[in-house]
């Protein structure tokens, strides 16, 4: 299972895919994408290989877009198929999520969801998280960062998260805890992904993600990382990787 998210000014598909094939050997049975391109999102996703994914995306997807997230799955709650693939929207469909990684007590939150109008396409844990966000920015009128930490407070779990907002578009959200997530800083563009293989031709500086801490990723705003307990920054250590 892997990650790999981009926010900069190349084409976001390519170095997406390429990431995503040096992530395989963490091993995985589905994959998929999410570009970001003037004020649409875009998603492709399928069972099987990222080969796999290349190919339906040859068919059916504009990769357009200079942010986006890509995800390989290991299935934990769901059979793998194209449905129960990553990336997830909320309802609203402006916010998407990629997770490695389990909510454990999705399904209490998930009944609740329910009770309270929400309807899920996927049988995933992860599809409950994204809602359970949006459920919290709506309810509380907070930005993505706020409400991500509020929603990963009342989740009992392990997880890497990457999330993104359509209606905010300038940043993208991660978060982790028990799963990896480095931060790749390069000139005007970010990396994120769940080693630094994927970025590692572009930048050698990186930040990795503690446990439990999520990090605000902006090209308008120095990195902002801070402690998903209680919200508190932390400066970031950004390490020298040797190329
Ligand atoms: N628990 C999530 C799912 O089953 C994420 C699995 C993963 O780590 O890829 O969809």
């Amino acid at each position: 299972c892997g990650i790999v998210g981009y926010i900069g000014h190349r084409e976001a598909y390519p170095v997406i895919i390429k990431g995503l094939k040096r992530l395989e050997y963490r091993g995985y049975d589905s994959a998929g994408v999410v570009l970001y391109d003037q004020g649409e999102l875009k998603l492709c996703k399928t069972k099987g290989k990222v080969s796999d994914l290349e190919a339906k995306a040859e068919k059916e997807l504009d990769t357009t877009g200079t942010i986006g997230i890509g995800h390989t799955r290991w299935a934990t709650h769901g059979v793998p198929n194209d449905v129960n693939s990553h990336p997830h929207y909320s309802n609203s469909g402006n916010l998407v999520i990629v997770h490695n990684g389990i909510i454990e007590n999705y399904d209490p939150l998930k009944k609740e969801l329910i009770k309270r109008g929400y309807t899920f396409k996927s049988d995933t844990d992860t599809e409950v998280l994204v809602n359970l966000i949006e459920e919290i920015k709506k309810q509380e009128h907070i930005k993505l960062g706020k409400a991500v930490q509020i929603a990963l407070n009342q989740v009992v779990g392990a997880y890497a998260i990457v999330v993104f907002d359509k209606q905010n578009p300038d940043e993208i959200v991660a978060a982790r805890l028990g799963s990896p997530l480095a931060i790749g800083v390069g000139e005007d563009e970010f990396f994120i992904s769940s080693d630094a293989s994927p970025f590692i031709e572009y930048t050698a500086n990186a930040v990795y993600l503690d446990d439990e801490e999520m990090a605000i990723i902006s090209l308008d705003k120095p990195l902002a990382i801070r402690k998903i307990k209680d919200d508190s920054l932390v400066d970031p250590y950004v390490q020298e990787l040797q190329m």
